[in-house]
């Protein structure tokens, strides 16, 4: 489980509470701190066969090997549908994911009275392991007033041996009846240096100003830089695929933001996809774009393919200190057009 820098002295006071632990306990916090991750790694550390002194869990024992293919018998996570098909942790903004699944309906952003009725049956089994069941619950605030209100019902009468452990990034959406019921417990935005650092080391461009965008929250702008970086995956590629000159300057209009080195590796597989198909009909990153590179690959002749991986692979050595990014991009996306259009 993720635990991040920030949040180590959160962690320490944390661990005073397991001596007396709470039946129910609501993290809060804005949106993008890490509280999911931080929660879940609480849960897997209670379900722990051989907590370490520190307080996390061992990740060696039975239980840990369960919780970390998400089959532990004694511990139920509840989300909106939205969020399921996300990795544990995601989806703390909210899920505002939108190229999911074609199923007519979209799935719900709410959590729904079925999914906390589905918990009594799990509370009224006994555990498995350690006597202990753990219900990790968030964000609280998807709650429907339904939901709300069979929630609070299990809360005023708590099942023995059950923690809830809820998170919320605002609680003046929570029902009052529900704050009442739990000990809250703060996590608050990270300084900016740590916040900062983190975001570096994660790879981020810019990422001052992403960091700045999202008011000072890690994740939250982590999840901006990647989102931005693929619009300009997509716009790179769907000039790749429909090579023209004016396109190539509106291309280059809209990506001289860009990371010019990310620009230059995505178009080395593209074309890496092209010459893959046009040896072996198989490609290896771009498999959406199928149709596109077989139609190139079909009409590049193997000299002008060469020139421009060539070109590419020059262009790589530079992308780091271009003397105008918009130029760069330009020179790159025309070069490209003069192969391959
Ligand atoms: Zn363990």
């Amino acid at each position: 489980m993720t635990m991040y820098p920030w949040q180590q002295a959160a962690w320490e006071r944390l661990q005073q509470m397991r001596e007396r632990l709470p039946h129910a306990i609501l993290f809060h916090g804005p949106a993008g701190v890490g509280k999911a991750d931080f929660m879940e790694t609480f849960a897997q550390s209670l379900l722990c066969e051989n907590v370490r002194p520190d307080g996390h869990a061992c990740g060696e024992c039975a239980s840990c090997g369960w919780f970390l293919q998400n089959n532990h018998p004694d511990y139920r996570r509840v989300r909106p549908e939205a969020l399921e098909d996300e990795p544990a942790g995601e989806g703390e903004e909210g899920a505002e994911s939108t190229t999911k699944s074609k199923s007519t309906k979209a799935p719900s952003k709410e959590i729904k009275i079925e999914q906390v009725r589905a918990l009594a049956d799990f509370m009224n089994i006994s555990t498995h392991r350690q006597g202990l069941r753990v219900v990790v619950l968030y964000p609280a605030e998807a709650l429907n007033m339904p939901a709300s209100n069979a929630l609070l019902k299990t809360l005023e009468e708590p099942p023995p041996g059950t923690v809830f452990l809820l998170a919320s990034n605002s609680l003046d959406r929570l029902l009052p009846t529900i704050l009442s019921r739990c000990r809250k417990f703060a996590l608050p935005m990270p300084g900016h240096d740590e916040a900062l650092a983190w975001l570096k080391a994660q790879g981020v461009q810019d990422a001052d100003s992403w960091l700045r965008e999202q008011g000072g929250a890690p994740l939250a702008a982590l999840a901006e830089a990647e989102a931005g970086s693929r619009e300009d995956m997509d716009a790179l590629l769907h000039f790749l695929a429909n090579p023209a000159v004016d396109g190539a300057l509106r291309a280059a209009e809209k990506l001289a933001k860009a990371q010019l080195s990310a620009l230059v590796a995505w178009q080395q597989r593209w074309l890496y996809d092209v010459l893959s198909m046009k040896l072996s009909g198989r490609i290896r990153y771009y498999p959406r774009y199928q149709k596109e590179v077989a139609a190139l690959a079909g009409r590049v002749s193997s000299a002008k393919l060469n020139r421009a991986i060539k070109a590419a692979n020059e262009r790589r050595a530079v992308a780091d200190h271009p003397l105008s990014a918009k130029l760069f991009v330009e020179d790159m996306l025309l070069e490209y057009t003069s192969c391959c259009a």
